[in-house]
């Protein structure tokens, strides 16, 4: 089975979302590693307080977000096949559903996402 650049570009479209993603859920334990050393710790909420991710679908323009507990986005992350994504954003050509929320969808890619994108590469295809 061959796979055609624009899939390709598609997954890498969803894995810079995720390291984006990422880089927020860092933020936080940094924010919370802070507050416990400071012994500030209780004004941090206790309660895994959701935080708003982007969504990690195919569409490099789609700026949606949404609400996941942090100990959940990195749960549903601990498989690199699987992505977040708003409902509605999945293409059924990469990805297929695992689990539909009320809010978001866990989706499987069906293509070996790559285990870094440093970042988005320009092209001189036209694609007009
Ligand atoms: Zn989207």
């Amino acid at each position: 089975m061959s796979e055609s650049l624009s899939e390709r570009r598609m997954v890498e479209n969803e894995v810079v979302f995720r390291q984006y993603n990422e880089s927020i859920g860092q933020g936080f334990d940094e924010i919370r590693q802070l507050a416990r050393e400071t012994d500030q710790e209780h004004l941090i909420p206790k309660d895994d307080t959701p935080l708003y991710f982007y969504c990690e679908c195919s569409d490099e323009n789609c700026a949606k977000r949404l609400k996941i507990k942090p100990s959940r986005y990195t749960a549903i992350h601990k498989n690199r096949y699987h992505f977040v994504i708003v409902n509605g954003h999945e293409v059924a050509n990469i990805e297929r559903i695992v689990r539909k929320l009320p809010g978001y969808s866990i989706v499987e890619k069906n293509i070996e996402p790559p285990e870094t994108v440093s970042s988005l590469q320009p092209t001189d295809i036209d694609n007009s």
